[in-house]
C-alpha cells in the first residue's frame, strides 16, 4: 500500500502532482476541494455549508471535513493505495487520518510537501482565476487562504516531521522535473 499525502500552499501544484502520480502508479485519488466543487455544483446541502466558507478562503469545520473524507476512503475497494490531495490542513485532520488508517491496518508512506515561494502562488492563482473562473481565486480570497494555510496548515509540516513522514520538494521548475523529484523520493521508499 502506496498512501501518500501530497502538501502545500494554496497554488503548489498538488493536484496537477497527483493526477500524474496516480497515472504511474494506480493509486486512488482523494481532492476534498474537488469533492467539495462537486457538492457545490450539485446544489447539496453539504454543497451549500461547504460554499459558504470556500468563498470566505477559510477552511471546513474539522469533523464535517473528516466525515467526508472516511466515506470517500470507504469506498474504495481493492485499492493500491491512496493520494490525499488537500487533506490533512489541520493538526486534528493529521490525527484523525493516522486514527483512520490503523482502523484499516494502514499508514501514511510519505508526506509531500511542494514548496512554492509566496510570490510565485499568488501569481499561479490569479492565473488560475482568470483562466477557470474559480471563485476562491480572486486576490482578496487567496490571500486569506494563505494566512489560513500559514496559521493553521503549516504546522503540520513539524507534526509530519515528527511522525517521520517528512520529504521536502522543490515545487519550483518544471512540471516534469518536479514529478521527476516526486518519483525519486516514493521510490526510495
Ligand atoms: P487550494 O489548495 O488551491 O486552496 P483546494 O481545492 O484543495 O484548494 O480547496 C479549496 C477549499 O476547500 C479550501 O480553501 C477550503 O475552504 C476547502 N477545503 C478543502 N480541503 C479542506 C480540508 N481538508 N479541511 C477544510 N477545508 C477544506
Amino acid at each position: 500500500m502506496l498512501n501518500i499525502v501530497i502538501f502545500g500552499a494554496p497554488g503548489s501544484g498538488k493536484g496537477t502532482q497527483s493526477a500524474r502520480i496516480v497515472e504511474k502508479y494506480g493509486l486512488n485519488h482523494i481532492s476534498t476541494g474537488d469533492v467539495l466543487r462537486a457538492e457545490i455544483k450539485n446544489g447539496t446541502e453539504l454543497g451549500k455549508t461547504a460554499k459558504g466558507y470556500i468563498d470566505q478562503g477559510q477552511l471546513l469545520p474539522d469533523e464535517l471535513i473528516i466525515d467526508i473524507l472516511a466515506s470517500v476512503l470507504d469506498s474504495f475497494k481493492e485499492s493500491k493505495g491512496v493520494i490525499f490531495d488537500g487533506f490533512p490542513r489541520t493538526i486534528a485532520q493529521a490525527e484523525a487520518l493516522k486514527a483512520m488508517l490503523k482502523e484499516r491496518k494502514q499508514e501514511v508512506s510519505v508526506m509531500l510537501d511542494l514548496e512554492v515561494p509566496e510570490d510565485e502562488l499568488m501569481t499561479r492563482l490569479i492565473k488560475r482565476g482568470q483562466e477557470s473562473g474559480r471563485a476562491d481565486d480572486n486576490e482578496e480570497t487567496i490571500k486569506k487562504r494563505l494566512t489560513v494555510y500559514h496559521s493553521q496548515t503549516s504546522p503540520l509540516i513539524d507534526w509530519y516531521k515528527a511522525d517521520g513522514k517528512y520529504q521536502h520538494i522543490n515545487g519550483l521548475g518544471t512540471m516534469d522535473g518536479i514529478f521527476g523529484d516526486i518519483v525519486a523520493s516514493i521510490e526510495k521508499l
